[in-house]
């Protein structure tokens, strides 16, 4: 097991209802180290930086158009196996299909296109994560500049040294 870091993004629907507080509590919960986080804005071109590998995609407008909508809430956590572990609690792409106890699952809702109709709507998944290790390094440097991501050490930290 290695010590990893995953970047997530709190998305406009996230900030729009309120629930900002209760998703970081799911990750602190769990045990997981905050190393960053901005609250801001995102532009047309750090949209297509982060989601590079979807520019292509028939849905990226709507992706676009989505992530650009209002400010969100851009953060770094770090812990062993983080990114898997984020991405269990963060649950499946689509929320009808993301378990109940996920962040997904208990808290995104809305509709969207179904699966085989044209994609005229985002899939409003509340949250963005990393998806594998290489997707985060990618990512946490698209997002911060390496001293804003702050290495730590926190109360409790020790029970983990043997
Ligand atoms: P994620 O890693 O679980 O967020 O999913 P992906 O990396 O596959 O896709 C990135 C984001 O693009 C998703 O969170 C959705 O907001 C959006 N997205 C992915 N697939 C589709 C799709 O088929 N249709 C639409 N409209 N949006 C999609
Ligand atoms: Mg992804």
């Amino acid at each position: 097991m290695a010590y990893e870091k995953s970047l997530i993004i709190i998305k406009p629907d996230g900030i729009q209802r309120s629930v900002t507080g209760e998703i970081l509590t799911r990750f602190e919960r769990a045990g997981l180290k905050i190393h960053a986080m901005r609250f801001q804005k995102v532009s047309v071109e750090m949209a297509r930086k982060h989601y590079s590998d979807h520019v292509n995609k028939s849905f990226f407008p709507t992706v676009e158009k989505y992530i650009t909508s209002g400010p969100v809430i851009v953060f770094v956590v770090g812990g062993l196996n983080c990114v898997k572990k984020v991405r269990t609690l963060v649950g499946a792409t689509e929320p009808c299909s993301a378990l109940p106890g996920t962040i997904r699952g208990d808290y995104a809702h809305q509709p969207y296109a179904a699966p085989g109709e044209p994609d005229d709507k985002p899939i409003r998944n509340l949250i963005h994560a990393s998806g594998t290790v290489g997707e985060a390094e990618q990512e946490i440097a698209i997002w911060f500049r390496p001293d804003e991501v702050v290495e730590y050490s926190r109360l409790g930290d020790e029970i983990f040294a043997f």
